[in-house]
């Protein structure tokens, strides 16, 4: 499937705002949105930059949650009208679903420095959950899952590194976690204020219910 491969720091770049698609650069001053905060591109710096209004605001919140979440526009759509067809408040369900994503619990429980690396780590088959081996990114992440690295998996390096880089900055109330052991337990849904985002997700229901 067609995923973007280039620079992701371009992306940040592009929405004028930290999007944390990176790792331990992103909470250095080494960030490029910190030190050179204007759109990308040889014009980039010269470009007035206009205020964006309507359509064009809830675009750009739209692609927000794509980078951040790494998905692609067909799957996030479907994820939409998911969250359309259930009863609820759409804008949270929609988010729920994203965050419940195994790549991004993975990465909330401390897996991986980036969405990205924790996409990688599930892909490569080093994640089980509920002792069964899962390699799909994608794969919902329910109550009471049980979600851990493969025993062989254990002694990888970039895990270590991982343990040691995030030590708690990315955890959150729903999911319980025993970083030692690499393994934790979703224990609630996730709700909006768990979702630490700069991300407009009623801007997104607006923009695809038109
Ligand atoms: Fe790059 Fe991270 Fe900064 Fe985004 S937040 S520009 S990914 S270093």
């Amino acid at each position: 499937m067609a995923r973007y491969t280039g620079p992701v720091c371009r992306l940040c770049r592009r929405d004028g705002t930290k999007l944390f698609l990176k790792g331990a650069k992103c909470f250095t001053d080494k960030c490029p949105v910190e030190k050179r905060n204007f759109p990308p591109g040889q014009h980039g710096q010269s470009k007035k930059i206009k205020k964006v209004v309507g359509y064009g605001l809830q675009l750009r919140e739209k692609q927000k949650a794509k980078r951040i979440y790494f998905t692609l526009e067909t799957q996030f759509r479907a994820y939409y009208e998911k969250a359309a067809s259930r009863t609820g408040v759409t804008g949270e369900l929609l988010l729920q679903q994203l965050e419940t994503r195994l790549d991004n619990v993975c990465y909330r429980m401390g897996f991986a420095m980036s969405r990205r690396q924790s996409r990688q780590v599930v892909r490569h088959g080093h994640v089980q959950v509920n002792g069964r081996k899962v390699n799909i990114p994608s794969f919902q992440c329910k109550v009471g899952d049980v979600i851990e690295i493969r025993e062989a998996s254990k002694k990888l390096v970039m895990l270590e590194t991982a343990k040691d880089f995030v030590s708690g900055q990315n955890r959150v109330q729903w999911i319980e976690v025993a970083a030692d052991n690499l393994s934790g337990k979703v224990i609630a849904m996730p709700k909006r204020e768990d979702v630490n985002l700069p991300v407009n997700e009623q801007l997104i229901v607006e923009l695809y219910s038109k």
